[in-house]
């Protein structure tokens, strides 16, 4: 009689593994080596941190690990297309010294700034001034992003909170949800192949779409040579759950799971903290460890 082997089993306490935050070098608030640390007082045993259009070697953050028993994977997440849907494929476990990331990265620092320039002059319309200006204080040093449209917005007292901003102005389908400058879905997932990563589609459930949509969204994912189903973005219903985890199997997708964490200010969900992931699934942690 053949023993065959059992896909792993992820019990709820089982190894604790954040696949998708963000430190400071994008729109996070703290530095990726405080980020590890705070990774360290949540228990967690494996993290990816995954700045938006960005990565680079990180021996102060990677030293941190090491100290506390820490897997550090090194990620990205990159913004794309699919059709007229912005989408963000996740790269886990990517080379951060390949040759192939520099271009990648400036391409898409190019197409942010453009978009950000498209975002200032869609809100002048609505006689919000100087948005961009603002919201380039707002970030700094780092990239800007729509997280710092959103404190501007907050700020000068346009609207009341984060949540706020997003839902009038920032959001999918909003005035200020610009896409047009992104790379292609399956040109995104090739770029983390060109990196030596996985290419996981993130946070499915946050794109609006009905799930006809979503299938056909995982389909394309699927086609494009995507690896995996981000099947738990921090905390979901157990419904949206069981949904993701069909259509892993439906499209032969490895699952992930991440919380999204931006910080303890700014975030929804903390650190390690999301809905438990169903015992059958085949985790994409499971190509490299
Ligand atoms: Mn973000
Ligand atoms: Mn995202
Ligand atoms: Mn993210």
């Amino acid at each position: 009689m053949s023993v065959q082997r059992p896909l792993i089993e992820v019990e709820e306490n089982a190894m604790k593994i954040d696949l998708h935050c963000h430190s400071n070098l994008s729109d996070g608030e703290l530095s990726p080596q405080q980020l590890v640390r705070y990774a360290g007082e949540q228990g967690i045993e494996m993290l990816a941190i995954t700045d938006h259009d960005l990565a680079e070697p990180l021996p102060e953050a990677n030293a941190a690990a090491d100290a506390l028993a820490i897997q550090l994977v090194p990620g990205i997440e990159l913004s794309a297309n699919w059709g007229n849907v912005a989408v963000h494929v996740l790269g886990l476990n990517i080379n951060p010294v390949s040759a192939a990331l520099g271009p990648i990265v400036e391409r898409q620092a190019a197409a942010r700034e453009q978009r950000a320039l498209e975002i200032g002059e869609r809100l002048a319309k609505l006689n919000i001034q100087d948005s961009y200006q603002g919201a380039k204080a707002q970030a700094g040093t780092s990239r800007i992003g729509r997280p710092h449209f959103a404190r501007f917005l907050v700020e000068s007292g346009v609207v009341k909170d984060v949540k706020t901003a997003y839902k009038k102005y920032l959001g999918a389908g909003k005035v200020g949800d610009v896409k047009t400058h992104w790379p292609a879905m399956e040109e995104a997932v090739q770029w983390v192949h060109q990196v030596e990563g996985y290419a996981v589609l993130a946070h499915p459930a946050k794109y609006n779409l009905t799930r006809r949509k979503l299938d056909r969204l995982c389909e394309d994912f699927k086609e494009a040579g995507g690896d995996g189903l981000e099947l738990v973005s921090g905390m979901q219903t157990a419904d949206i759950t069981a949904y993701h985890h069909r259509l892993c199997e439906k499209y032969e997708l490895y699952a992930s799971c991440g919380s999204d964490f931006h910080g303890p200010v700014s975030s929804w969900h903390d650190l390690g903290k999301m809905a438990p992931v169903p015992g059958a699934c085949r985790m994409i942690w499971e190509c490299w460890a």
